[in-house]
């Protein structure tokens, strides 16, 4: 414990907006990411090649010895490894199936469109409950659809949120870091964005656009987390960051 509360820290800009001169912060509103900021993404990867192994042992015949784990295991063998964007060819291969490009795109579709086996974390649900009473909450996430909708549904967590805002559903253009889903988002529960914060995890995307409109902005850097890069250039970086979502009741306050 004593340990995550050494591990927040200012990153100093936010502290540059703390001192302009009459702009005292009032944080109304938490808006949240949703991967990698209220659960661990990698079990939502987990659940995906799940599902793909399930119909791959399902749908082709193979040898007896290729089992739905076997298949399943060389996925994840190959996303560990950081192949993230020809997950299915790679592992394809080594398993000797044949494919083509549209075997390929049937089996991200299926990926992305089926119903995810994740559930919220105790720690997030805990702190929703308890920021709910406080503050109000909302959701602004990138990615695709349905596949944002459906973990949101796995996740069970619409009933804390004032407004979830799908970037997809403007546009792929829209997708961060495009401060058009954020503008309509404050429109929507018609809040300003100095009364607002952002809670993100991916340093070279999530903050450019909140930092831009004024917002505040709070990393959580995740032990699991998949995007482990470090901010483009200032404009990007968080004002504060924190190791666990437990300390953010308290970075809100001293914001
Ligand atoms: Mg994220």
């Amino acid at each position: 414990m004593e340990n995550e509360r050494k591990f927040e820290w200012s990153t100093g800009w936010g502290q540059e907006r703390e001192q302009l001169p009459g702009k005292k912060i009032v944080i109304t509103t938490v808006i949240f990411d949703l991967d990698d900021t209220l659960y661990d993404e990698v079990d939502y990867c987990r659940s995906g090649f799940s599902a793909v192994a399930r119909f791959l042992h399902n749908a082709m015949r193979l040898p007896v010895w290729m089992s739905q784990e076997k298949i399943h295991e060389t996925f994840w063998a190959h996303f560990q490894k950081g192949n993230r964007s020809q997950t299915f060819n790679a592992a394809m291969d080594e398993l000797g199936l044949d494919y083509d490009e549209e075997v390929i795109a049937s089996l991200v579709r299926l990926y992305r469109e089926h119903h995810p086996k994740i559930s919220l974390p105790r720690e997030s649900r805990d702190l929703l409950e308890k920021l709910e009473k406080r503050y109000k909450l909302a959701l602004l996430t990138d990615g695709f659809l349905p596949a944002q909708q459906y973990k949101v549904e796995a996740l069970e967590i619409s009933g804390y949120f004032a407004h979830i805002l799908y970037t997809e559903n403007l546009g792929r253009s829209y997708w961060k870091p495009h401060t058009k889903g954020f503008e309509m988002l404050l429109k929507k529960i018609h809040e300003c964005p100095e009364n607002c914060v952002y809670i993100g995890d991916n340093a070279q995307k999530d903050f450019i656009a909140p930092n831009k409109l004024g917002m505040s902005t709070i990393q959580l850097v995740r032990p699991n987390r998949i995007h482990q890069e470090a901010p483009g250039n200032p404009l990007a970086a968080p004002g504060t960051i924190i190791a666990s979502l437990n300390q953010l009741p308290a970075a809100l306050k001293r914001l």
